[in-house]
C-alpha cells in the first residue's frame, strides 16, 4: 500500500506495524471489550514526525487514532470497526523528559512518557507530579492529557488539567502548535490548551506538554476507616476537611463487596481492620511540614470521629510498608473486578454533598429492573467522583435475558439519577465510544453545537479519532452501551 510505503521511508521499517501480532496489543482495549483492525501503527521518535505522518494521512484520506497506554475504560483508544481501518499513532517512542524547571516547578516531557516515570522523575528533584492513578505503570501523559484523568489526588491537586500550563500538538493539518508556555499567568484570548485536554485524540495529537509541579511532600499519614454508612462517611469527611484544609489530599471509599473482591481475586492483599464492614475509607494527609505533627493531625480527627460513633473501627499506618499496603488494596478494584465478573460500572460524578442520595437512588432504580442485584461499590469521594457497578457474575451474565437492553437501562436508570442531582455521566474517563449516546441525552443542545462547530474548526475532514466523543449529528436515541469491567 502506498501509504505504509510512505510510513516506511518516513520512519523505517521497525516503526510500522503491520502484522496482526505486532498489533494485538493495540487493536484491542485493556478489558478486552473492543477489537477492531488497524490500517497500520505508527511509532514516531519527534514531534516533526508525528506531523509528517498526519500530513501522509491527510492526503490519503485516512483516519488517524492516536493511542497511548491503550488504558482508555471507554473504548477511546482502540479502532472503532467503522469505516476506513485508522493508522494507530502510539507515541511509545516520544519518552523524552525534555527539561525540568525546579525555580519555576514546571517540567516539560514528550507526550509519550509513562505517568509513573515523570512522577519518578519529577520525585528525584524532590517535586511532585500529583495525578496518580491505579493505570499509573502504563498510561502516558499523552492519554492523561487527552482524557484529562482524575484519580486519586484530585481532592488536593486537581485533576490532570489543572497540572497542565502548556501543550504542544499536531493539527489535524499536519501543522504544529507550540504552545509550550510555562506561565501561571497568560491572558492572551482563548486558552486553547484547554480544548485540548479531554478531547480524546478528536481536536490533534499531543506531542509535549509543560507540567505543574509541586512540593514533593515530607510527611504522610494515611488511615483505614470501618464506617456504617456512606452518610457517616461524609460527615467524617466533613471533620477531616476543618480540621485539615488542603491537607487532606485523598478520600476514598469502598462497600464490603469491593473489598471482599480484592481480597478474593488478588493474591497478597488483605483488609488493614480486623472485619469486612459494610463501607470502608482510605483518608491520606501529606504536608512539607512536621511528620509527628501531621500524625497528631490524624490522631485527634480519628479520636473525634470515633468519640462520636461515625467510625467503628480506624487502623493508621505507622510504617511505609504498611501505608503502601492500604493504597494497594485500593489501586486493585480494577484488576479485581474484571476477575470477578462483569460489572455496569457508572462514572458519576454529583455534588459530594449529594453522594449519599445519588448511592440510595441509583440502587433502587437498578434493583427496580433486576430486583436484588449486588453492588460494588469504589469512589474518589472526597471530589463526588462514585464508580456505582450492578455487578454480575459471568454466570449469571451469560443466562442474563435481553443482556444488552437489560444492560442499556441499568445504565441509563443511574445516569438518569446523577443527572437529576446535577451531575455527569463521565466524571474522569472520558466519553470514548461508550457514553456518545449519553451525550445526546444529557448535553444541551447548545453544548453540543458549540462542540461540533470547535470540531469543525479543528479538524473539518472529520479524520481525528472518528466516532468519539460527539455523536453522529443524525443520532437521536442513546446508542448501545457496553459493560465496563474496570474501575479506577
Ligand atoms: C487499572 C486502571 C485504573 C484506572 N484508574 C483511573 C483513575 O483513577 N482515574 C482516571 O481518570 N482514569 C483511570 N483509568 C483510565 C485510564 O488509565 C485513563 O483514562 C488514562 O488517562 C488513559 O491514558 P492512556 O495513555 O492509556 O491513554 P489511551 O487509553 O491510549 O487513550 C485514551 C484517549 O486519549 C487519546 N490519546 C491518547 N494519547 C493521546 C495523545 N498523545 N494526543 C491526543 N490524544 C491522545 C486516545 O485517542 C483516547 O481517546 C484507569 C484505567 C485502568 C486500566
Amino acid at each position: 500500500m502506498p501509504l505504509i510505503e510512505a510510513f516506511r521511508q518516513l520512519l523505517g521499517d521497525t516503526a510500522v506495524l503491520t502484522r496482526e501480532e505486532d498489533l494485538a496489543g493495540l487493536t484491542e482495549d485493556w478489558r478486552g471489550r473492543f477489537h477492531a483492525p488497524a490500517l497500520c501503527a505508527v511509532l514516531p521518535s519527534t514531534t516533526e514526525q508525528v506531523a509528517a505522518i498526519i500530513r501522509l494521512c491527510v492526503a490519503h484520506d485516512t483516519p488517524v487514532l492516536p493511542q497511548g497506554g491503550n488504558t482508555s475504560l471507554c473504548g477511546g483508544a482502540t479502532p472503532s470497526g467503522q469505516g476506513k481501518p485508522p493508522v494507530i499513532v502510539a507515541l511509545t517512542r516520544m519518552r523524552r523528559i525534555r527539561s525540568l524547571d525546579p525555580v519555576n516547578n514546571t517540567m516539560v516531557v514528550d507526550a509519550g512518557c509513562v505517568l509513573a516515570t515523570v512522577q519518578e522523575v519529577a520525585a528525584s528533584a524532590g517535586r511532585l507530579y500529583p495525578v496518580s492513578l491505579g493505570a499509573e505503570g502504563s498510561c502516558q501523559i499523552g492519554g492523561n492529557i487527552g482524557t484529562n484523568a482524575g484519580g486519586t489526588g484530585v481532592l488536593r491537586y486537581g485533576n490532570t488539567r489543572d497540572n497542565v500550563l502548556g501543550l504542544e500538538v499536531v493539527l489535524p493539518d499536519g501543522s504544529v502548535w507550540d504552545g509550550l508556555y510555562a506561565l501561571r499567568k497568560n491572558n492572551t484570548g482563548y486558552d486553547l490548551k484547554h480544548l485540548f485536554i479531554g478531547s480524546e485524540g478528536t481536536l490533534g495529537i499531543i506531542t509535549g506538554a509543560v507540567l505543574k509541579l509541586h512540593p514533593l511532600p515530607t510527611a504522610e499519614s494515611v488511615a483505614w476507616l470501618a464506617v456504617d454508612s456512606p452518610q457517616a462517611a461524609l460527615k467524617v469527611l466533613g471533620l477531616f476537611q476543618a480540621s485539615c484544609s488542603s491537607r487532606l489530599s485523598a478520600f476514598e471509599l469502598m462497600n464490603a463487596k469491593q473489598i471482599e473482591l480484592v481480597l478474593e481475586q488478588v493474591p497478597g492483599r488483605r483488609c488493614p481492620v480486623a472485619e469486612i464492614d459494610a463501607w470502608h475509607v482510605l483518608v491520606e494527609l501529606s504536608d512539607t511540614g512536621d511528620a509527628a505533627a501531621l500524625a497528631a493531625t490524624m490522631q485527634t480527627v480519628l479520636e473525634q470521629a470515633l468519640e462520636t460513633g461515625l467510625v467503628r473501627d480506624g487502623v493508621v499506618a505507622t510504617s511505609e510498608a504498611q501505608r503502601k499496603a492500604m493504597w494497594l488494596v485500593r489501586h486493585s478494584v480494577s484488576e479485581a473486578n474484571k476477575k470477578a465478573g462483569v460489572g455496569l460500572t457508572s462514572d458519576t460524578a454529583v455534588p459530594v454533598s449529594t453522594v449519599p442520595d445519588f448511592i440510595d437512588q441509583a440502587m433502587a432504580a437498578v434493583r427496580a429492573i433486576v430486583p436484588g442485584l449486588p453492588f460494588i461499590i469504589v469512589g474518589h469521594m472526597g471530589d463526588g467522583n462514585i464508580h456505582l457497578i450492578p455487578f454480575f457474575s459471568f454466570a449469571e451474565w451469560d443466562a442474563l435475558p435481553n443482556r444488552d437492553e437489560t444492560a442499556q437501562r441499568i445504565r441509563r436508570a443511574m445516569n438518569d439519577v446523577a443527572s437529576s442531582l446535577r451531575g455527569t455521566f463521565s466524571a474522569e474517563h472520558g466519553v470514548g465510544r461508550t457514553l456518545t449516546g449519553e451525550m445526546i441525552r444529557y448535553k444541551p443542545p447548545v453544548e453540543l453545537a458549540l462542540m461540533r462547530a470547535v470540531k469543525q474548526a479543528f479538524d473539518p475532514s472529520g479524520l481525528f479519532n472518528p466516532g468519539r466523543v460527539l455523536p453522529p449529528s443524525s443520532a437521536t436515541e442513546v446508542t448501545a452501551t457496553s459493560p465496563t469491567n474496570a474501575t479506577s
